[in-house]
């Protein structure tokens, strides 16, 4: 930040007068943080965490979410949220996206191997499609690791439908022809058009957390939940409420028709080997007809 001060001090003028140093902090740290997740890229420093989510008719683990972990060699365990943006406009999504698709396929067929069903979704950004994500890669990826195209999902958002709406509908397109599910993240914020229910294949909704968490009987949250529920059933979409963090929430969500939850209520994301014991312990959980429900 001081060179750059010194640069703008050095080129004359009022510039100095203009300068401001925390932006030029924040424009430093940036390009600090592209290297470093290019040298992330290339060491494959990422990891991916897995969330349970599971089906409320009857009480067991149906799947997971995977979620992406930066292991940084210095500072630790970074979430998401503080990387992905970058790596988004750096365009280092598309290899990362690609790590993401073959560890989750690697992991499926372990799981198969160990004889369990669960299935996973991953995440794609808008920017990964139609070109960074090519379905055909997809389909590749599944051959090779012996998965059926119906134990992965992908999520996307409502953003990707934004721009470049015909694109984005025939890789959606290509996606479901191929048997992979598509689930719609985040739904009720964001943009959200209830066109885009009608124009864009889809097969499930996630229901944003920030719904869920707000839920009380009676609230207009309830409400909302409630007739996001009935409406996706209506038009043959399965639903997962996410940000489930209590009983009452995964009741509440269970007498409404919701199909799935997810949240810290069933468990927080964890590493892969932690996974099976896990889902066996949650299953038990929801089996308990008292109050592990
Ligand atoms: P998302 O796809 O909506 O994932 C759900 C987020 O909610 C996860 O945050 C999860 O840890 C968190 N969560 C789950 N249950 C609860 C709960 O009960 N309470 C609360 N407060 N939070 C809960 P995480 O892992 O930090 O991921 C954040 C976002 O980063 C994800 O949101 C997704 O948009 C993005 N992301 C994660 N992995 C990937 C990836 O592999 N590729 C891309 N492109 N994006 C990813
Ligand atoms: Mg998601
Ligand atoms: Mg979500
Ligand atoms: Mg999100």
């Amino acid at each position: 930040a001081e060179l750059a001060c010194d640069k703008a001090k050095a080129s004359g003028g009022n510039q100095s007068a203009f300068f401001d140093p925390t932006l030029a902090e924040a424009a430093e740290q940036r390009r600090h943080m592209e290297n470093d997740l290019r040298q992330a890229v290339r060491e494959q420093q990422f990891v991916l965490y897995y969330q349970p989510i599971a089906e409320l008719a009857n009480h067991r683990v149906a799947g997971a979410e995977a979620l992406i972990r930066w292991r940084h060699p210095e500072r630790g365990l970074i979430p998401p949220d503080h990387f992905i943006p970058i790596v988004e406009q750096s365009g280092l999504i598309n290899e990362i996206g690609l790590w993401v698709l073959e560890t989750a396929c690697a992991q499926l067929a372990a799981w198969q191997a160990a004889g369990s069903t669960h299935y996973l979704s991953i995440n794609v950004s808008g920017r990964q499609i139609p070109h960074g994500l090519p379905p055909a890669a997809i389909a590749d990826a599944l051959a090779r690791h012996g998965v059926e195209p119906g134990r992965l999902a992908v999520e996307i958002t409502e953003g990707i439908l934004l721009n470049n709406i015909s694109e984005a509908q025939s890789w959606l397109h290509a996606v479901q022809q191929l048997g992979i599910p598509v689930y719609l993240d985040d739904f009720g914020t964001g943009y959200s058009s209830l066109s885009y229910l009608k124009r864009f294949p889809l097969d499930t909704l996630k229901i944003d957390r920030a719904f869920v968490q707000d839920m009380q009987p009676g609230n207009s949250e309830h409400s909302l939940v409630e007739a996001i529920i009935a409406m996706a059933r209506s038009l043959g979409l399965k639903v997962v409420a996410e940000g489930v963090e209590n009983a009452a929430q995964m009741k509440m969500l269970g007498a409404m028709g919701c199909h799935y939850g997810q949240g810290y209520f069933l468990s927080r994301p964890m590493p892969a080997d932690e996974f099976a014991e896990s889902a066996k312990d949650i299953d038990r959980r929801l089996a308990m007809p008292d109050d592990g429900r």
